[in-house]
C-alpha cells in the first residue's frame, strides 16, 4: 500500500483540505510545511509576510527532523515539501505517490481573495503564484519523469475531487 504521499498545488488549490481528508481516509498523519512555518516567529514570519519561500537549507532540515519522529514512521501525507529542486537534493522523503491538484491562477486567486488570512493580499497572492510556477514546475517535471505524479483537476466539489484523489492513489 502507498504510504508516503505528497500534495502539490498552488495556494488555493485545496491541497490542505484534500490532503487532510485523504490522510484521515488512509489512517495516516497529515503534515503541512505551511502550517509549521505559520506557527513560527521572527525571521520566518517575516519571510512568509513577504510571500517568499523559506530558504532551502532551513526548510529541508526542519522537514527531515519532523519526519524522523515516531508518528510518521508508518507513512504520512505531506503538504508543501519539496517546493524546489534544491530541497529534493537536500532531503528527499522518497514518496510513493505525488498528487498534483491542478488549478488555474485565475481560479486560485479568486478563492484566496475570498478567504481572510493575513498573508492573502492580492499583491502577495500574485507574488506567491509567480514564485510557485518558477520554482515548483521543475519539481512537478521531476516526479512526472519518475512516473509517480498523478494530476487531479482541482475544479469541482470537495467530495468529487477527493474521490478522484483516492482513485489516483490506488491506481
Ligand atoms: P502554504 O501554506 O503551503 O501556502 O505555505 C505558506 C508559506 O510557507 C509559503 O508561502 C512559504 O513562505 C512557506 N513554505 C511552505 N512550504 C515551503 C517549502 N517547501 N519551502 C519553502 N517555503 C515554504
Amino acid at each position: 500500500m502507498t504510504k508516503k504521499i505528497l500534495f502539490l498545488g498552488v495556494q488555493g488549490s485545496g491541497k490542505s483540505t484534500q490532503g487532510r481528508l485523504l490522510a484521515q481516509f488512509l489512517g495516516l498523519p497529515y503534515i503541512s510545511t505551511g502550517d509549521i512555518f505559520r506557527a513560527m516567529t521572527g525571521e520566518i514570519k517575516q519571510i512568509l509576510s513577504q510571500g517568499k519561500l523559506v530558504d532551502d537549507q532551513t526548510t529541508s532540515k526542519i522537514v527531515e527532523e519532523k519526519l524522523r519522529e515516531e508518528e510518521y514512521s508508518n507513512g504520512f501525507v505531506l503538504d508543501g515539501y519539496p517546493r524546489t529542486m534544491e530541497q529534493i537534493k537536500l532531503f528527499d522523503p522518497d514518496f510513493d505517490k505525488v498528487i498534483y491538484l491542478d488549478l488555474s491562477d485565475e481560479e486560485a486567486t479568486k478563492r484566496l481573495l475570498a478567504r481572510v488570512r493575513e498573508d492573502d493580499t492580492a499583491e502577495l497572492i500574485a507574488e506567491r503564484l509567480r514564485n510557485y510556477h518558477k520554482q515548483t514546475n521543475p519539481v512537478l517535471d521531476y516526479y512526472r519523469q519518475k512516473k509517480i505524479l498523478k494530476q487531479v483537476d482541482g475544479l469541482g466539489s470537495i467530495e468529487a475531487i477527493q474521490q478522484k484523489i483516492r482513485d489516483a492513489v490506488n491506481g
